[in-house]
């Protein structure tokens, strides 16, 4: 089940944001889906699951990781410490690109939570024309945060139907959204905002973040929809819960 990883490279994007790349002999994986970390700590294994950020088809394997805690902080320092990690063989989780045609799919996400859809935009997004529209909300802190945008810009410029839309809390930056996504989600007229409003019964929601944001949009949503309550919830929404 675990297979050992060939460490390559550690970017430090800042002093909590990080990226790991490394080899490791894993399954074929669906972009959007988590592998297993595992890392020795005195004599204990330590689990943890991470998003992988690389196309499917990439030999080079990638996780965007926000520093917070034990395993983290570790990772955050491999390159100094010893570099013995495992994944496992096997990538799991149903954060995955909807099977069906939608009119327009939401790609909301806030912090590394951005990770998943970076696979997803990587892997031939969109080459069955599910999507006849894409909206990428994607909130942060500080616009230094957004690490992947130029990654995530140059990929998009390449269909003429995704949009990225920015939302920067904690400071104010021109031609950015300065509050939060959910404070304009409320809001009765998203197509000043965004171009289109959300319609549960064409579109589809997929929300990766911590459980606040996903809580809220889910709420928002339902709120303003007398009638979700006959919609299968599962058909609406697609999320991951980091923390
Ligand atoms: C399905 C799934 C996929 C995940 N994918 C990723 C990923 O791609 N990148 C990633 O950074 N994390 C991801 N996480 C969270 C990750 O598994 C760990 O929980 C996180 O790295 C903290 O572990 P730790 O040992 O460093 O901290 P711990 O010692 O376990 O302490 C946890 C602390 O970290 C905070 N925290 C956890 N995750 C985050 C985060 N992403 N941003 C800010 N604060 C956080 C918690 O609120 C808590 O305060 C994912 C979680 C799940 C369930």
């Amino acid at each position: 089940m675990w297979e050992k990883c060939i460490f390559i490279k550690l970017i430090k994007w800042s002093n909590y944001l990080f990226s790991i790349k490394f080899k490791a002999d894993i399954l074929k994986f669906i972009p959007g889906q988590f592998t297993i970390l595992r890392i020795k700590i005195r004599n204990n294994y330590i689990n943890r699951f991470y998003s992988y950020i690389n196309s499917y088809k990439s030999k080079i394997l990638e996780l965007y990781i926000h520093k917070s805690g034990i395993v983290s902080n570790i990772l955050y320092n491999i390159d100094k410490n010893n570099k013995i990690f495992y994944v496992t063989k096997k990538s799991y989780g149903n954060f995955i690109l909807p099977n069906k045609k939608y009119n327009t799919l939401w790609m909301i996400s806030s912090g590394t939570g951005i990770g998943p859809y970076i696979s997803m935009l990587k892997s031939d997004f969109n080459k069955n024309n599910n999507f006849k529209y894409v909206k990428i909300l994607h909130s942060i802190k500080y616009i230094k945060d957004f690490v992947y945008l130029y990654n995530i810009k140059k990929i998009i410029n390449n269909y003429n139907n995704i949009e990225l839309f920015i939302f920067v809390t904690k400071e104010n930056i021109k031609n950015h959204f300065n509050k939060r996504i959910t404070y304009f989600l409320k809001k009765n007229n998203l197509i000043k905002y965004f171009g289109r409003n959300i319609n549960i019964y064409n579109d589809h929601i997929m929300i990766c973040g911590n459980i606040n944001i996903i809580n809220d949009v889910i709420n928002i949503i339902k709120n303003k929809n007398i009638d979700y309550i006959n919609k299968n919830y599962k058909n609406i929404f697609t999320f991951e819960k980091y923390y």
